[in-house]
């Protein structure tokens, strides 16, 4: 079995105490993946007192300088991209096509915030004293910590690491425990592309040691978490005490609205991939899909047949559409909300079951005739199943859709521009879609939810990012 490092001040290193953890495949339970470093508290002391050793460095350094290192990383992302890809879906189990996508996205965020390097800047403002210069400035916030989960292994940490290094930041980075082969894979990268030592340091290993050490500690500057929403509240009041500045990206229960004029085929390819791409495991993943009744019964037939089709299995093989759940507990979290959903009174149309065939796989689930306050219309199951909730109208629709404590994605199927309209106006969503899956983002476009998908602080992505990883100085110079 491979035994992987954490980076810590620009070397490789085990564990202060040598202790490690195992991952696997989950699509084949057997495979062992690697032993990754179970992180002490001294550890992550070390790579906190790395990223602050080197803050200075890194933040001094021209800004175009630091976007030629991420402009390298971007193309040795787009050089590595198979290998990354392949290994991302032996750890995570998205269909290779996914994991491929992924790494792609990884390489164009990066080529993105390296442009910034040139752009990012302050103001000059109008002064109201006669011969005084009056403007802002933008600098780095500091150390940041980011702490992510593990459906994006490659995607989430790059749209928060590539951020904060093109302003100037420097980073430790706890990944989530089920993918920590992903994390090296991308720090081998940054390190290739130039990245100084003690600029990003990765710390591997269990949420509560290391995730809690780093949250609290009053040498950070800056915590971006992206994971669900217990955990996130528990940082927001750790970070609080030493008045840290937090950005959270939490859970969604995100709806796509069908109305009574949507082309039914159309429809449902939008709830297909918004729903089972990705095994269901997206915070944008589509889990209810709210029909007026006219065309209920169609859309609901044609989803099932589409549900029924589905190639499930291994990512790795060719023609699979889904792959498997990330890990035991998530298929039994899946199951145990068909489960629920079954004994609440929803109609199980297709799927609902478990397939033990070496991997954690879940067959694509629809329920019919969810009720708002089912359960599995209120909580996020984060897995491939989709609860069809009927409507009377697009009122009653939208109500529906607003009837729910997330707001992180949200998408209505219509040819009726008022509606559309309408629906982008007043629904309670960070991100809107017509015609479209709530799923799929644009990497320079704000992203972030509202109600519980947030903390309603900072959003990521795109120029928005500026506004987090950078502190405002303003600067007022008169006469001399
Ligand atoms: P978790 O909240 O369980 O974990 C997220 C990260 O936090 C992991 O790195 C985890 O480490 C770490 N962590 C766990 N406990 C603590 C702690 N006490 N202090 C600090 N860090 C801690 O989420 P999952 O990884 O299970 O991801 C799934 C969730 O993420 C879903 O609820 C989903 O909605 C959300 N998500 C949201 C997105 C968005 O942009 N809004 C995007 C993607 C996912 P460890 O793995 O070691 O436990």
């Amino acid at each position: 079995m491979q035994n992987f490092k954490n980076l810590i001040n620009g070397e490789w290193v085990a564990a202060a105490n040598g202790a490690t953890f195992e991952n696997r495949n989950p699509a084949k339970m057997d495979e062992v993946i690697g032993a990754f470093p179970l992180a002490t508290v001294e550890d992550v002391q070390q790579a906190i007192e790395a990223a602050n050793a080197a803050l200075p460095g890194w933040a001094n350094l021209p800004a175009p300088n630091r976007g030629l290192i991420l402009d390298k990383a971007s193309r040795l992302l787009e050089a590595r991209a198979d290998e990354l890809a392949t290994a991302l879906t032996r750890e995570e189990g998205k269909t290779l096509a996914e994991a491929k996508g992924e790494v792609l996205r990884a390489r164009d965020i990066f080529r993105y915030y390296a442009g910034e390097g040139w752009r990012a800047g302050g103001d000059v403002l109008p002064s109201n004293i006669p011969g005084e210069l009056l403007y802002t400035r933008r600098e780095p916030l500091g150390v940041v910590a980011l702490v992510t989960p593990w459906n994006f292994p490659i995607a989430i940490p790059a749209w928060k690491m590539a951020p904060a290094l093109a302003y100037g930041n420097t980073v430790v980075f706890k990944p989530a425990s089920l993918v920590p082969h992903s994390a090296v894979l991308l720090l081998e990268v940054l390190i290739e592309a130039g990245l100084p030592k003690g600029v990003v340091n990765l710390v591997t290993g269990s949420g509560r040691t290391v995730g809690d050490t780093l949250v609290s500690s009053p040498r950070i500057h800056g915590v971006s978490f992206t994971g669900s929403v217990s955990v996130g509240m528990g940082i927001y009041e750790k970070a609080m005490k030493n008045l840290t500045r937090v950005q959270l990206e939490m859970g969604g229960k995100n709806p796509t609205v069908v109305l009574r004029d949507a082309n039914i085929d159309k429809a449902v390819g939008i709830a297909v991939a918004g729903g089972f791409g990705l095994t269901g495991q997206a915070c944008t993943a589509t889990s209810r899909v709210i029909v007026e009744d006219a065309v209920a019964d169609a859309f609901a037939a044609a989803l099932t047949a589409a549900a029924r089709n589905l190639k499930v299995g291994n990512g790795l093989e060719a023609g699979i559409q889904m792959g498997p759940a990330v890990s035991e507990d998530q298929l039994q979290t899946d199951l145990d909300y068909i489960s629920v959903g079954q004994k609440e009174g929803a109609k199980l149309l297709v799927g609902g079951n478990g397939a033990s065939n070496g991997g954690y796989y879940v067959q694509p689930t629809v329920f019919d005739q969810v009720e708002p306050q089912m359960r599995i219309a209120q909580e996020e199951i984060f897995g491939p199943v989709i609860g069809i909730l009927r409507a009377r109208d697009f009122e009653d629709a939208l109500s529906k859709a607003n009837d729910i404590g997330f707001g992180l994605a949200a998408s209505v199927v219509t040819n009726d521009l008022q509606k559309a309209f309408q629906f982008a106006n007043r629904i309670e969503a960070g991100v809107v879609k017509i015609n479209e899956p709530t799923t799929g983002l644009a990497l320079q476009a704000p992203f972030g939810g509202f109600k519980h998908s947030s903390a309603n602080t900072f959003k990521e992505q795109g120029q928005a990012a500026v506004e987090f990883y950078t502190r405002t100085k303003t600067i007022y110079v008169g006469h001399g």
